[in-house]
């Protein structure tokens, strides 16, 4: 088949410490801007479900990613590499939904070496009504881009 090949050149990423947050994602080799990088992988559970799941051991709620209004992605359960990508605010990523799978693309050309970013744009509807300083408390930004925002709130 003519597009088999394709699949087995998209292995771009590996996963090492990063210099802004514990793990991150980095390119293996160039990276062209429009790229497919990788899915999004993780269970798929309600968000109301998230606080008792949490007190129950079963997860960190770290790699959550919000799908729609009612449910989320957890990425530690069941879940792949694409976990392990940190937010900036100056990413050089970003996430596109395909019947409701997420897909992190590269939205630059991207050089091997490079750490990987998307912006996780986190916030529910009752996260809007918190004062920056607050958003900020519960969620701070490190990434040292120039426009930082301080927080992963958006
Ligand atoms: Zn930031």
């Amino acid at each position: 088949m003519k597009n088999s090949k394709k699949f087995i050149d998209r292995d771009f990423i590996l996963v090492k410490s990063s210099p802004i947050h514990g793990k991150g994602v980095f390119a293996k080799k160039a990276i062209p801007k429009g790229t497919r990088i990788i899915e999004y992988m993780g269970k798929r559970i309600l968000k109301e479900d998230l606080p008792s799941d949490r007190e129950k051991g079963l997860t960190s709620l770290v790699y959550v990613m919000r799908l729609d209004d009612l449910t989320a992605i957890d990425g530690e359960r069941e879940g792949n590499d694409a976990r392990f990508f940190n937010h900036s605010c100056m990413p050089n990523c970003e996430v596109y939904f395909f019947d409701q799978i997420p897909y992190i693309y590269a939205m630059e050309d991207i050089i091997e070496g490079a750490e990987l970013f998307f912006d996780y744009q986190l916030g529910s509807s009752s996260e809007q009504i918190l004062s920056l300083a607050e958003k900020i408390k519960l969620h701070p930004c490190h990434c040292g881009a120039a426009n930082c925002r301080k927080t992963l709130i958006q």
